[in-house]
């Protein structure tokens, strides 16, 4: 039997991080985890209490009820993938917005959320045979990872990408607004004091700027199955 290993896969924003994860995943028969969703979730929470919004963040509050946030992923077989459960609700759409896009960096900065979230992830991916995604996977959360994938593209790219995606979901937004997101993620994600946003040493560098998502997995497979 060949033994499983970690993928840690970290990156900018919509970077397509979670498209390459789930579909490595599915080919090994491995575990798929979307940090970026509990994160988001958290987000949602603090909204949902009027803790954060454009204007404030109380994050001392949002410290003291952390122990009342229950996040778990269940599989969903319809769509192939674990979908996000926040205190039991399934808030896969809910998190997924622009508003929490908007107020998730500030949220993923305090280290109390990111200390509770870590331990989290380190379990799930105890026994290995886990690809997960995220800004510190292979940096903080999976350090010893076997492979470690750094994903960047244009920031345009990375905007067109996320603006069809949340227009073909029907939702009302601009393209300006959306790279403007994008942009200012990037910032806060890569210039926090805890975990920032940095390509880990040992990993492989990937920019998908004009790379289709077959030329990808298939450059990343080989990686793999090198491993
Ligand atoms: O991956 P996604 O774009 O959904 O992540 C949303 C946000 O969650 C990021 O912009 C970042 O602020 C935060 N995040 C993080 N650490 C991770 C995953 C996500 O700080 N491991």
């Amino acid at each position: 039997m060949i033994d499983k290993i970690t993928i840690a896969i970290d990156g900018f924003s919509s970077t397509g991080k979670s498209t390459i994860a789930k579909a490595l995943a599915k080919q090994l028969g491995y575990i798929y985890v979307d940090t970026g969703a509990m994160y988001r979730a958290v987000t949602l929470f603090a909204m949902n209490y009027g803790l954060v919004s454009s204007h404030n963040f109380d994050w001392k509050a949002l410290e003291n009820r952390l122990s009342s946030i229950t996040l778990t992923f269940k599989f969903n077989p319809d769509l192939g993938f674990a979908e996000m459960f926040l205190n039991g609700d399934n808030v896969e759409k809910e998190i997924r917005t622009l508003e929490v896009s908007q107020l998730v960096s500030k949220v993923s900065a305090i280290s109390s959320v990111r200390r509770k979230l870590v331990l989290v992830q380190q379990e799930m991916g105890k026994y290995k045979g886990i690809v997960m995604d995220g800004r510190d996977i292979g940096t903080v959360v999976f350090p010893d990872a076997e492979i470690k994938l750094f994903m960047t593209a244009s920031a345009d790219t990375r905007a067109q990408r996320r603006y069809k995606e949340l227009i073909a979901k029907g939702d009302v937004v601009s393209y300006e607004e959306i790279l403007q997101n994008v942009v200012e993620r990037d910032h806060l994600d890569s210039t926090r004091k805890d975990s920032p946003l940095i390509k880990a040493d040992d990993a492989i560098e990937i920019d998908n700027s004009d790379l289709g998502l077959k030329e990808q997995f298939d450059k990343i497979y080989a990686l793999i199955k090198k491993k």
